[in-house]
């Protein structure tokens, strides 16, 4: 329902925490946060229900980084347990997404076929395990990510992050809104303009179709054909 992730050089979870607030007014039954750790790894807290209860598992189990993504979930496949809410995290990716993915279970069989083992009942979890079984093959982030949106069908809105990749945040839009924040040495992703308001008044909406590659420093933007394209940044009027 909410996305929220950044790339930069602020601790992450209290920028993308702030960000799932600003997004509750859009209803949610369960949030969640992940983050690439001191150590190059993936550290992971999600919470049913309120952002309170998120809070109160960060507080229990604190994780750092720099880079990281955030979710607010409308569960639409599985109930809204922590088990099912996002980020969903498989091998070396973890991933949160808004909207629905149409073809979930012909991917999951072939997915399961090939050995997998989901732990989640959301469509969500396919594209975590379809990155992560690019990544296997040899693939960089980009392209596990390239090859992972190329067998989406449906709406979404979606960010990763990679294990081992510091500063890199992956983000892809179809049918459901993302936009790009652009900071001074920090770059954000989020479902909506209120998401990254006070973070940066620079922000870019992905064209359907489009995908993101982010650091710290840059944003490569690429549309549905693996093109590079440049989307205009609109300065947004201070205090709006
Ligand atoms: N379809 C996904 C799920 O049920 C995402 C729902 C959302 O947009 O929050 O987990």
């Amino acid at each position: 329902c909410g996305i929220c992730g950044v790339a930069g050089h602020k601790p992450a979870v209290p920028i993308i925490f702030d960000a799932l607030k600003r997004l509750e007014y859009r209803g949610y039954d369960s949030a969640g946060i992940a983050t690439i750790g001191p150590k190059g790894q993936i550290e992971r807290v999600r919470a049913a229900g309120k952002l309170d209860h998120l809070k109160a598992a960060l507080a229990e189990t604190p994780i750092q980084g720099t880079t990281g993504i955030g979710h607010t979930r409308w569960a639409t496949h599985g109930e809204p347990t922590a088990n099912n809410a996002h980020p969903h995290k498989v091998g070396d990716v973890a991933v949160v997404h808004n909207g629905i993915i149409e073809n979930y279970a012909e991917l999951k069989a072939e997915l399961e076929a090939k050995g997998a083992v989901f732990q989640s009942q959301t469509d969500s979890e396919v594209v975590a395990h379809l990155a992560d079984g690019f990544l296997k093959q040899g693939a960089t982030p980009e392209e596990a990510a390239r090859q992972t949106f190329a067998r989406l069908e449906g709406a979404y809105a979606i960010a990763m992050i990679f294990e081992g990749h510091d500063g890199l945040l992956i983000g892809a839009r179809h049918g459901a809104p993302l936009a790009i924040g652009y900071g001074e040495g920090e770059m954000f992703l989020g479902s909506d303009s209120l998401a990254l308001a006070p973070l940066t008044n620079r922000l870019c909406y992905l064209d359907d179709g489009d995908w993101c590659v982010l650091t710290p420093q840059s944003a490569v933007i690429y549309n549905r054909a693996g093109q590079v394209v440049e989307r205009p940044i609109k300065t947004q009027p201070a205090g709006q």
